[in-house]
């Protein structure tokens, strides 16, 4: 992992907004770039192979594990998803916060491989918004709702373990959340010491 660059963890149950925040997180900052994930999953029509993730196939995702090319990767509801290394030790090394926009089980493994990752979790502000807006999108069953509710309460039992938690009350404070939390990752000590011996020494 390259120092200059700052790796993060964004995990967060279904329904918690990760995609809506980051979309408009990364409108205007240059600095930090989403990690694009593979995925055996099946594509969904709102979906662009390449964008959304890397739509492919088992035996294709289990070559690129073989051939240690995924800095993660995890099963979820009978999918492989994962981080391929490759463009995240690019991105990094070019100084860019990268975000992995990944769940509980991947955050752990990047977290034994990276203890300097910094990780955050997206909390609903309640169970209560997080099943509306489960149902406002319309598209589950009852079954499926209440199945990913289950699954909700279970990641959010991982909150704990993460650095940081923000609330996605609304778009903009999980924005700002989030904003702040790389800035002033950025200002750390341990990432300045060179400036700061440069303006010691008169550099
Ligand atoms: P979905 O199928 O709804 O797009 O994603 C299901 C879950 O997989 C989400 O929690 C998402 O954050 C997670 N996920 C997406 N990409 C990756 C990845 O590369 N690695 C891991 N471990 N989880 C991922």
């Amino acid at each position: 992992m390259d120092k200059n660059g700052i790796l993060i963890i964004l995990s967060g149950p279904s329904g918690s907004g990760k995609d809506t925040v980051l979309n408009e997180l990364i409108k205007d900052r240059d600095d930090v770039r989403v990690s694009v994930s593979m995925t055996t999953r099946q594509k969904r029509d709102d979906e662009i192979d390449g964008i959304h993730y890397y739509f492919v196939d088992r035996e294709y995702f289990e070559k690129k594990i073989a051939d240690n090319k995924m800095l993660e990767f995890a099963e979820y509801a009978k999918n492989y998803y994962g981080t391929p290394k490759e463009p995240v030790d690019e991105m990094l090394s070019n100084g860019k916060a990268v975000i992995l926009k990944i769940e509980v089980q991947g955050a752990e493994k990047i977290r034994m491989l990276y203890p300097d990752v910094i990780s955050i979790f997206l909390m609903p502000p309640s169970m209560r918004v997080l099943e509306e807006r489960l149902r406002s999108r319309n598209t589950e069953d009852e079954e499926t709702i209440n199945h990913r509710l289950v699954i909700a309460r279970e990641e959010m039992k991982k909150a704990p373990d993460y650095d940081f938690v923000v609330v996605n009350d609304t778009i903009e404070s999980a924005v700002e959340g989030i904003k702040t939390i790389i800035s002033s990752e950025r200002l750390k000590v341990k990432r300045n010491k060179k400036f700061i011996s440069e303006v010691i020494n008169n550099v």
